[in-house]
């Protein structure tokens, strides 16, 4: 794979069709300055304030953006709350459609074929590899990611954390809990 994408790269760069410094930038903007923290932060804010988290219900793209959270993979967000009855699970079973913006690159098993299709089939299954058992009265709703549509998963706000900073609060939220193959950790 790694040598196909290298010819790839040297036949559109001879045609002019790219620039290989575009795409360093681009590399290197999602490997150092864009990761989890950002859904971190958002899902922590959306935690602390109720008019936040109708307003990412309502318009995830914009709530998001209005951290300064935008760019590509990100032009168009769902946010899907966790609640006591429903654990919400994000694949893209097609390929690897992923919210960059607020999430940075996707893991490699997010890539995997066996994560993408078992994810739809024993999504129960699933999470029981990753460590998280949901009571069998919890509904799992897997959603299937598009081109044309990313989800952030906001985990339930775990319990012990009334009155905590923002900032205290995203260091609870991991990149899985907002994938949905995880949980936020515990206030202890
Ligand atoms: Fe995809």
């Amino acid at each position: 794979m790694a040598a196909r994408v290298r010819a790839l790269e040297t036949i559109l760069t001879q045609k002019g069709l790219l620039d290989p410094a575009a795409i360093d930038v681009i590399v290197e903007t999602y490997e150092t300055r864009v990761g989890p923290r950002n859904g971190a932060r958002v899902v922590a804010k959306a935690w602390s304030e109720p008019e936040f988290a109708d307003w990412l219900k309502r318009d995830a793209t914009a709530a998001i953006a209005s951290l300064g959270y935008t760019g590509r993979q990100g032009e168009h967000m769902q946010a899907v709350f966790n609640m006591q009855d429903q654990h919400n699970m994000v694949v893209c079973t097609l390929c690897s459609c992923y919210p960059w913006s607020v999430l940075g690159l996707p893991p490699v098993w997010y890539k995997s074929p066996p994560y993408r299709s078992r994810a739809v089939i024993d999504p129960r299954g699933v999470l029981a590899e990753f460590g998280v058992t949901l009571p069998v009265e919890t509904k799992i709703r897997v959603w299937d990611s598009t081109a044309e549509l990313r989800y952030l998963v906001v985990p339930l706000r775990p319990a012990g954390t009334e009155g905590w900073s923002q900032e205290k609060l995203a260091d609870l939220v991991t990149r899985d809990s907002m994938i949905g193959t995880g949980l936020a950790k515990e206030a202890a």
